[in-house]
């Protein structure tokens, strides 16, 4: 982007919502929120993007790939849902700040909106080069059920000025805005999937039937080898 600065408003293309997690498994507050994200923010896609190896918390058993094909098997009639793979393709530990650097670097002329769970929120402040994530892409807040937004200090300081007038604004400069959307509540987490199902129960409802009919049982011992079996 030598030259234009990331604040100057002028005509762009559609913005791109990226939206990262471990996805083990991904499930259907996942799903809800990519969809919901998009039309709310009008966004031309959201690029959903397992970590491979997540920077904050133990790799999961599972492996990478599998938790990618999972991902596809979600997506694959959401054509405006996208799984992409960058991070598979990287070795060394998953940092978003990298894979937005790249995604930058393809599309110079992109808007690039990171959407957010209060959790991961919560978390940002201790992200790899956080304060340079702002300069590559646009903040999206979103509440989670059980996970009340608490914001570090920090961030909000750093954020001080940079709330976004409007979802338009997302469309017009590159990088650099906050805003926070309330979707409806869905109470799904992949902790409780993986707890449901280390008690030998249905997930039905929580978890795409095409991601549930692909379970194998290595893939129910891998996912909840760490599990205790949920009690409620
Ligand atoms: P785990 O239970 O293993 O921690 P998770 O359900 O939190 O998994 P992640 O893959 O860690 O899923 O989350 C990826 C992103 O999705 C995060 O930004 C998280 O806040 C968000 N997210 C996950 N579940 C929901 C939900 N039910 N509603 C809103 N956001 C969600």
């Amino acid at each position: 982007m030598a030259g234009i600065p990331a604040n100057e408003a002028r005509a762009l293309n559609a913005p791109f919502g990226i939206f990262g997690g471990t996805f083990t498994p991904i499930h259907n507050g996942h799903l809800r929120l990519a969809l919901e994200l998009r039309e709310r923010l009008a966004l031309e896609s959201v690029r959903v993007i397992p970590s491979a190896q997540p920077p904050h918390r133990e790799a999961p058993q599972i492996s990478a790939q599998r938790r990618m094909e999972w991902v596809q098997l979600a997506l694959e009639n959401e054509p405006a849902l996208i799984a992409d793979d960058c991070e598979l393709r990287r070795a060394g530990p998953s940092y978003t700040h990298d894979t937005l650097a790249a995604l930058r670097g393809e599309f110079p002329d992109r808007p690039l909106v990171l959407l957010l769970g209060d959790d991961a929120a919560n978390q940002f402040h201790t992200w790899h080069r956080w304060r340079e994530i702002i300069d590559l892409a646009h903040l999206v807040f979103v509440e989670r059920p059980y996970e009340p937004p608490a914001p570090a200090a920090e961030l909000l300081a750093h954020l001080r000025g940079r709330r976004a007038p409007s979802h338009v604004a997302l469309s017009q400069q590159l990088a650099g805005l906050w805003t926070s959307a309330n979707i409806p509540p869905l109470a799904i987490s992949s902790t409780r999937v993986r707890r449901l199902l280390k008690a030998g129960r249905s997930v039905r409802g929580l978890v795409p039937e095409s991601v549930i009919a692909s379970f194998t049982h290595k893939d129910i011992s891998l996912l909840t080898h760490d599990e205790d079996p949920a009690t409620d």
